[in-house]
């Protein structure tokens, strides 16, 4: 076991880790990103990035994400596929533990995202993987000329729902209300564009198949009425939730899980701070995520400029 010690610990290598990694990395913060899963957190799951500034020629996700960790790295900063299993502040250093590893950090930066919420119908386990899925990107493909269905009404059900329509055969969106909750510019490509069908005031109430999923039971809440929609897949895209169950007892948070930080990211642990969607914020976006991780490195380099 090898023992580390660094100025900055990133966890998430998300939007808002890579950026805190590159800010703290060019500041010559020696600096660790330490990411569990996938490199590019949820942005690398999306395909189309249309409002990130600048990301016009070459929007999709995976590709952003790619020269975002490439350019943290350019500088310096190093990044390592680790789990993060407990974090403990001695005196006025973090001991991180990971799954290989411990390091010592004089500041800490969690920048861990959101995952995709579940939406607790019976089926929606059995046949994850199965039919059921959270990422278009990733399972979009397998669904060529089928029917796909998509639920919820935010930006990312219709966004994700319209990239779908490149697959399959018909798209059709279920959302529990009668208006989309997504941005208007959105609304309007999705209400254009011929593969999609919407079903309102509509609920999910069970995925059944057989082996892959083959049907949605469907109530619509306002009637109350039951109906079988037959579908080859179910996209889910109800919400997110924030990662942050590691952290429980460590810093405050408000009571789904969110972190909360001040406007130079700062938590209510000195030498802690948080950046992007594990933050409670207002917008949840690349480019806040972005933001709040260059904010958080330039506000760990000035904590250890004043404290060691
Ligand atoms: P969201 O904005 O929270 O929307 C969740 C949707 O799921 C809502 O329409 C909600 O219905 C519905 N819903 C929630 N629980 C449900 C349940 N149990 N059964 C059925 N429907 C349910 O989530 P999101 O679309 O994933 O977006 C999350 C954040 O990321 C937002 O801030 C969003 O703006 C951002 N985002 C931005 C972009 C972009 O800018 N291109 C893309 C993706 C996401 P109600 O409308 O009735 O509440």
């Amino acid at each position: 076991m090898s023992y580390n010690h660094y100025d900055t610990v990133i966890i998430g290598a998300g939007a808002g880790g890579l950026s805190a990694g590159l800010y703290a990395a060019r500041s010559r913060m020696k600096t660790l990103i330490l990411e569990r899963g996938q490199m590019g957190g949820q942005t690398a799951t999306t395909e189309d990035v249309e409002n990130y500034p600048g990301s016009i020629e070459n929007p999709t996700g995976p590709k952003l994400m790619e020269r975002m960790k490439k350019q943290s790295e350019e500088f310096g900063c190093e990044i390592k596929q680790e789990n993060v299993e407990n974090i403990e502040k001695k005196e006025n250093i973090f001991v991180v533990k990971t799954n290989k590893n411990t390091y010592e950090a004089k500041t800490m930066i969690i920048a861990t995202g959101a995952e995709p919420k579940l939406l607790g119908v019976p089926g929606e386990i059995e046949y994850r993987g199965r039919g059921v899925s959270y990422c278009a990107t990733c399972d979009g493909d397998f669904f060529q000329e089928l029917n796909i269905a998509v639920v919820g009404g935010g930006d990312s059900a219709v966004e994700e729902g319209m990239y779908l329509t490149k697959f399959a055969n018909k798209v059709t969106l279920i959302h529990r209300r009668d208006e989309l909750r997504a941005v208007k510019s959105l609304q309007e490509r999705a209400f254009a564009n011929e593969k999609m069908e919407f079903i309102w005031d509509t609920v999910v109430e069970e995925i059944k198949g057989n082996g892959v999923v083959q049907s949605l039971v469907l109530k619509n809440k306002k009637t109350n009425e039951l109906s079988e929609l037959k579908v080859d897949g179910v996209f889910i895209y109800v919400g997110y939730q924030p990662i942050s169950q590691l952290f429980q007892g460590l810093v405050e948070m408000d009571e789904i899980g969110y972190i909360l930080g001040d406007e130079e990211m700062r938590t209510n642990v000195p030498g802690l701070f948080v950046a992007g969607d594990v933050r409670k914020k207002m917008l949840k976006q690349i480019i806040t995520a972005a933001a709040d991780g260059a904010i958080a490195a330039v506000s760990a380099e000035r904590y250890i400029a004043e404290n060691f």
